[in-house]
């Protein structure tokens, strides 16, 4: 993908289910490198907006275009989506893990299958994965041996293997225990200064604050407020966005 180029670019972004119009109009680019934030109240079409750009959910009007793969058409071929879906991962709040397998062979299925990497070349990459979160000497365990925490940072590994150029957060620490939530926080902060472009949905106002590079605020499908998490955080111009915060804290 050309260095200009967007990562993301979304023109009018439409989204509805049946007579529920979800997306109403979004616009705005994410640019590589770059952490953007998503926040806003339960229902407001956040994670709808994630599912979009990785095309869980297609769109129904507007503009689209992932990673340089134009998302707008009804119809993708499957080739475009396991291009699409290798090069943009997801991270989910309840880690989706495959249960019955242990945690080097949820790291190694996807390279191995879409990757055609090797057995001991998917097994390298799981290893300095996991290490890189911290979870080397977990590789053989199985999932619900681990803690949330320890989950969820397999999840970013298994992500991180794929070697993908986006990341799609989508409220990652909201299933945690309080007292996981940083070690999860840390990783993905680590991954932002590395440079990883992500788009992360979150409750977590200090993390917003401390490592996004840009706040959204979504509110009924729509754009309301956006721009560098400092200013926007601090001095919210939109009623609305104020009385988000205020509920926050
Ligand atoms: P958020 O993540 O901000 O809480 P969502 O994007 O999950 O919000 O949902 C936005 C709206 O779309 C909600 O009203 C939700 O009930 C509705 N919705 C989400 N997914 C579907 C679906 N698959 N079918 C019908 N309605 C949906
Ligand atoms: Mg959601």
């Amino acid at each position: 993908m050309a260095d200009d180029m967007p990562a993301i670019l979304c023109a009018n972004l439409q989204k509805r289910f049946g007579e529920l119009k979800v997306l109403r109009g979004i616009n705005g680019q994410i640019h590589r490198g770059e952490v953007v934030a998503i926040i806003g109240s339960s229902g407001c079409g956040k994670s709808t907006l994630l599912r979009c750009f990785n095309r869980l959910e297609g769109i129904n009007g507007g503009e689209l275009v992932v990673n340089g793969i134009d998302l707008s058409k009804p119809k993708i071929s499957r080739k475009r989506l396991i291009q699409l879906r290798a090069k943009v991962g997801m991270v989910f709040q309840q880690f989706n893990l495959f249960p019955h397998m242990s945690v080097i062979d949820n790291l190694c299925l996807a390279p191995r299958k879409v990757l055609n990497q090797s057995e001991k070349e998917s097994k390298e990459t799981a290893r300095f994965y996991l290490d890189k979160v911290g979870l080397s000497e977990k590789a053989h365990a199985y999932p619900d041996q681990l803690s949330g925490g320890q989950k969820q940072r397999v999840a970013i590994a298994r992500s991180l293997c794929m070697q993908p150029e986006i990341i799609l957060f989508d409220e990652p620490t909201s299933a945690l225990d309080p007292e996981l939530v940083g070690e999860v926080l840390l990783v993905m902060q680590n991954l932002a200064e590395e440079g990883m472009t992500m788009v992360v949905v979150t409750h977590e106002m200090q993390f917003a604050r401390e490592v996004a590079s840009r706040v959204m605020f979504l509110n009924q499908g729509q754009v309301e407020e956006e721009g560098d998490p400092r200013q926007v955080l601090k001095h919210p111009q939109s009623e609305r966005l104020q009385a988000f915060l205020s509920r926050m804290n």
